[in-house]
Protein backbone atom coordinates (compact mmCIF):
# COMPACT_ATOMS: atom_id res chain seq x y z
CA UNK A 1 0.00 0.00 0.00
CA UNK A 2 1.57 3.14 -1.00
CA UNK A 3 1.86 5.92 2.16
CA UNK A 4 0.76 8.56 -0.46
CA UNK A 5 -2.83 7.04 -0.83
CA UNK A 6 -6.02 9.18 1.22
CA UNK A 7 -8.52 7.65 2.95
CA UNK A 8 -11.77 8.11 1.33
CA UNK A 9 -13.12 10.31 4.81
CA UNK A 10 -9.47 12.95 3.94
CA UNK A 11 -11.75 15.90 4.46
CA UNK A 12 -9.42 18.43 2.48
CA UNK A 13 -6.02 18.81 1.13
CA UNK A 14 -2.69 19.88 2.87
CA UNK A 15 -1.76 23.14 0.89
CA UNK A 16 -2.08 26.24 2.76
CA UNK A 17 -4.64 26.99 0.57
CA UNK A 18 -7.30 23.64 1.12
CA UNK A 19 -8.89 22.12 -1.52
CA UNK A 20 -11.83 20.34 -0.03
CA UNK A 21 -12.39 16.53 -1.27
CA UNK A 22 -16.28 16.50 -2.07
CA UNK A 23 -17.64 14.44 -4.61
CA UNK A 24 -19.52 14.54 -7.71
CA UNK A 25 -22.40 11.81 -9.10
CA UNK A 26 -21.44 10.91 -12.69
CA UNK A 27 -25.59 10.17 -12.95
CA UNK A 28 -26.77 13.61 -12.09
CA UNK A 29 -24.01 15.86 -11.85
CA UNK A 30 -24.92 16.44 -7.58
CA UNK A 31 -22.19 18.08 -5.90
CA UNK A 32 -21.41 17.45 -1.83
CA UNK A 33 -19.36 17.49 0.97
CA UNK A 34 -18.11 15.77 3.43
CA UNK A 35 -17.52 12.67 1.09
CA UNK A 36 -19.15 9.58 1.80
CA UNK A 37 -19.21 6.13 -0.83
CA UNK A 38 -22.91 4.92 0.52
CA UNK A 39 -24.26 6.71 -2.62
CA UNK A 40 -25.83 9.81 -4.38
CA UNK A 41 -27.99 11.60 -2.34
CA UNK A 42 -29.91 13.43 -4.65
CA UNK A 43 -30.76 10.49 -7.32
CA UNK A 44 -30.02 7.30 -5.04
CA UNK A 45 -27.28 6.30 -7.71
CA UNK A 46 -25.19 3.51 -5.88
CA UNK A 47 -22.01 4.45 -4.55
CA UNK A 48 -19.36 3.14 -7.14
CA UNK A 49 -21.04 6.37 -9.41
CA UNK A 50 -19.41 8.87 -7.28
CA UNK A 51 -16.19 10.60 -8.15
CA UNK A 52 -13.91 13.02 -6.81
CA UNK A 53 -14.34 16.33 -6.73
CA UNK A 54 -11.91 18.88 -5.24
CA UNK A 55 -13.72 21.94 -4.13
CA UNK A 56 -12.44 25.38 -3.50
CA UNK A 57 -12.32 26.20 0.11
CA UNK A 58 -14.19 29.30 -0.64
CA UNK A 59 -18.19 30.86 -0.24
CA UNK A 60 -20.48 33.00 1.35
CA UNK A 61 -21.39 32.90 5.27
CA UNK A 62 -25.23 31.64 5.00
CA UNK A 63 -25.88 31.93 8.89
CA UNK A 64 -23.62 31.36 12.00
CA UNK A 65 -24.52 30.87 15.70
CA UNK A 66 -22.85 31.32 18.92
CA UNK A 67 -22.07 27.97 20.86
CA UNK A 68 -22.18 29.29 24.85
CA UNK A 69 -21.81 25.71 26.46
CA UNK A 70 -19.75 22.45 24.75
CA UNK A 71 -19.28 19.77 26.42
CA UNK A 72 -15.76 19.23 24.76
CA UNK A 73 -13.06 19.97 27.41
CA UNK A 74 -10.62 21.13 24.59
CA UNK A 75 -12.78 23.57 22.98
CA UNK A 76 -13.51 26.60 24.81
CA UNK A 77 -16.82 28.15 24.80
CA UNK A 78 -18.04 30.54 23.58
CA UNK A 79 -17.37 30.72 19.62
CA UNK A 80 -18.66 30.45 16.55
CA UNK A 81 -20.57 28.05 14.12
CA UNK A 82 -21.29 28.93 10.92
CA UNK A 83 -22.74 27.59 7.41
CA UNK A 84 -20.92 28.69 4.21
CA UNK A 85 -22.11 28.07 0.99
CA UNK A 86 -19.23 27.45 -1.46
CA UNK A 87 -18.47 28.63 -4.91
CA UNK A 88 -18.68 25.30 -6.04
CA UNK A 89 -22.22 24.63 -4.60
CA UNK A 90 -22.47 22.79 -1.40
CA UNK A 91 -23.02 24.26 1.91
CA UNK A 92 -20.44 23.47 5.42
CA UNK A 93 -21.07 23.78 8.30
CA UNK A 94 -17.70 24.44 10.49
CA UNK A 95 -16.33 26.55 13.47
CA UNK A 96 -15.52 30.38 12.52
CA UNK A 97 -11.87 31.43 13.44
CA UNK A 98 -14.01 34.81 13.88
CA UNK A 99 -16.18 35.05 17.11
CA UNK A 100 -20.01 36.31 16.71
CA UNK A 101 -19.07 39.47 18.61
CA UNK A 102 -16.26 40.61 15.88
CA UNK A 103 -18.60 41.51 13.13
CA UNK A 104 -19.84 39.10 11.17
CA UNK A 105 -22.49 39.12 8.50
CA UNK A 106 -24.33 37.09 6.27
CA UNK A 107 -23.36 37.01 2.79
CA UNK A 108 -19.76 38.22 3.58
CA UNK A 109 -17.17 36.10 1.94
CA UNK A 110 -15.37 33.18 3.83
CA UNK A 111 -12.23 31.02 3.42
CA UNK A 112 -11.42 27.41 4.30
CA UNK A 113 -8.51 27.13 6.83
CA UNK A 114 -6.53 24.40 8.17
CA UNK A 115 -6.46 25.27 12.20
CA UNK A 116 -4.07 22.73 14.55
CA UNK A 117 -5.95 21.63 17.39
CA UNK A 118 -4.72 19.51 20.60
CA UNK A 119 -7.59 17.19 21.79
CA UNK A 120 -6.52 15.71 24.88
CA UNK A 121 -2.80 15.75 24.44
CA UNK A 122 -3.61 14.16 20.63
CA UNK A 123 -2.93 16.72 17.55
CA UNK A 124 -5.32 16.82 15.18
CA UNK A 125 -6.07 19.12 12.48
CA UNK A 126 -9.47 20.30 11.58
CA UNK A 127 -11.08 22.08 8.90
CA UNK A 128 -12.36 25.91 10.25
CA UNK A 129 -13.45 29.24 8.09
CA UNK A 130 -11.93 32.30 8.42
CA UNK A 131 -13.18 35.78 6.97
CA UNK A 132 -11.74 36.70 3.86
CA UNK A 133 -9.57 39.63 3.73
CA UNK A 134 -10.42 41.71 1.67
CA UNK A 135 -8.13 43.69 -0.51
CA UNK A 136 -8.14 47.58 -1.04
ZN1 LIG B 1 -26.88 11.60 -8.42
Amino acid sequence: MSENASPPTELFSAAAEPELNGRRCRACGYVFFPPQSYGCEYCGAPGDQLEPKALRGAGALASFATVHLHQGKDMEAPFTVGVIVLDDGPAVRAILTQRTDEGLKIGERMRAVIVETNSEGARARELRFRREETAR
